[in-house]
Order: structure tokens, then C-alpha cells, then sequence
């Protein structure tokens, strides 16, 4: 569960009527929204609200660890409110519907030596793909 609100309350965070739209539209488990989307959410709430505020704020969110930045495919980024706890993405190669995954097993861990090639190793990302039950329904 993200508690994305509460953690930034418990920080201290500045919480103005238009950081706390881009917050709450960011609220919730497995959300995944680019830029466009998160400003088109938070002008349904909040119809004032500039793009360039969402972006800075989305910026400040990134920066402070609290949502992590992430794109596949090239695709436009996308904003993950679930920052604290280690995930990998599985991805629906028909909608594009993005689910938080925790793979059994490090994924970090099952990297050879050999094939390290030297690198001081820190972090594995992993995209598993294949089509949601809708899409293979369809
Ligand atoms: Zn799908
Ligand atoms: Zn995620």
C-alpha cells in the first residue's frame, strides 16, 4: 500500500492545495501514471492547476525518494508512488497495464559473478511481459 500522503505529512512536506492534488492523484497501489496523466487527474480536481506545477512538484516528489521515475519501452516516464519497498513491473503487451511484482528470489542475486564483468553491481531491473487476463480474453 502506498501511503504516499502520510509519509510526506510525517516529513514536514509544504502541503499546498496544488502538491497535495498531484499527491493524491499518485495515492494508491500499483499506480504507474506519465506526466500528462497525472496533470490531467489532478485538473478534474483541481481545475486551476498548472502543468508546470505538476511537473515541479513531480520533480520534488522524485527527488526527495518518495516516487521513483521509471519508463519502458522508451515510452514516456512514468511515476511510482511505491519508492520504499523493492519491486519489479509486469507489463500487459496489449494495454500497457503496469502491476507492482515482487519475484521470488533476489533478482540481483542471480547474476554470476562472470557476468559482472568488474561492476560494483546495485540494482536490477526487471520488466516481465506477456498479456493481462483481459487482453489474452480478448
Ligand atoms: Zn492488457
Ligand atoms: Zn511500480
Amino acid at each position: 500500500m502506498s501511503d504516499l500522503l502520510e509519509r510526506l505529512r510525517s516529513r514536514g512536506w509544504r502541503m499546498t492545495s496544488q502538491r497535495r492534488v498531484v499527491a493524491e492523484v499518485l495515492a494508491g497501489d500499483h499506480v504507474h501514471l506519465t506526466a500528462d496523466e497525472v496533470h490531467a487527474r489532478a485538473v478534474e480536481r483541481l481545475p486551476e492547476i498548472a502543468r508546470a506545477t505538476v511537473y515541479n512538484t513531480l520533480g520534488e516528489l522524485v527527488a526527495l525518494g518518495e516516487v521513483v521515475e521509471f519508463s519502458t519501452d522508451g515510452r514516456a516516464k512514468r511515476y511510482d508512488p511505491n519508492a520504499h519497498q523493492a519491486h519489479q513491473h509486469l507489463v500487459c503487451s496489449g494495454c500497457g497495464l503496469i502491476r507492482d511484482v515482487r519475484p521470488a528470489g533476489d533478482p540481483l542475486a542471480v547474476l554470476p559473478a562472470e557476468e559482472r564483468f568488474g561492476f560494483a553491481v546495485e540494482k536490477a531491473d526487471v520488466t516481465y511481459r506477456g498479456l493481462c487476463p483481459e487482453c489474452s480474453a480478448g
